[in-house]
């Protein structure tokens, strides 16, 4: 079976939250590295923790795993032009590109 590697973090925690929502997806995910912390120390690993998913589905994980991860707040507050499709700081009540209203 041919897997891609999807993710990869440092941090279990942003694992086992990306494996979750790949697996309500109805996506098998398996992280790699899970182990590699020793000791029974959770959190931070030696080797960054990979999440693999089975080749065929790696373009819908990646996709549902941008959405997920790859907004910061800030980004998300963004409004994008109806016009122009730029995209537009909160504060601002004009697109700073063509002065179309917010909408
Ligand atoms: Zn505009």
């Amino acid at each position: 079976m041919n897997m891609t590697k999807v993710y990869t973090h440092e941090s279990i925690v942003n694992l086992q939250t990306a494996k979750g929502l790949l697996v309500s997806n109805g996506i098998d995910a398996m992280i790699k590295n899970e182990h590699m912390g020793g000791g029974g120390y959770v959190g931070l690993a030696i080797a960054p923790l990979e999440l693999w998913v089975r080749s065929s589905r790696a373009a819908e994980a990646k996709g549902l795993l941008d959405q997920a991860f790859t907004h910061s707040d800030e980004q998300s507050a963004q409004w994008v032009c109806p016009d122009c499709q730029e995209k537009n700081f909160p504060n601002f009540d004009y697109c700073w590109q063509c002065q179309a209203a917010k909408p």
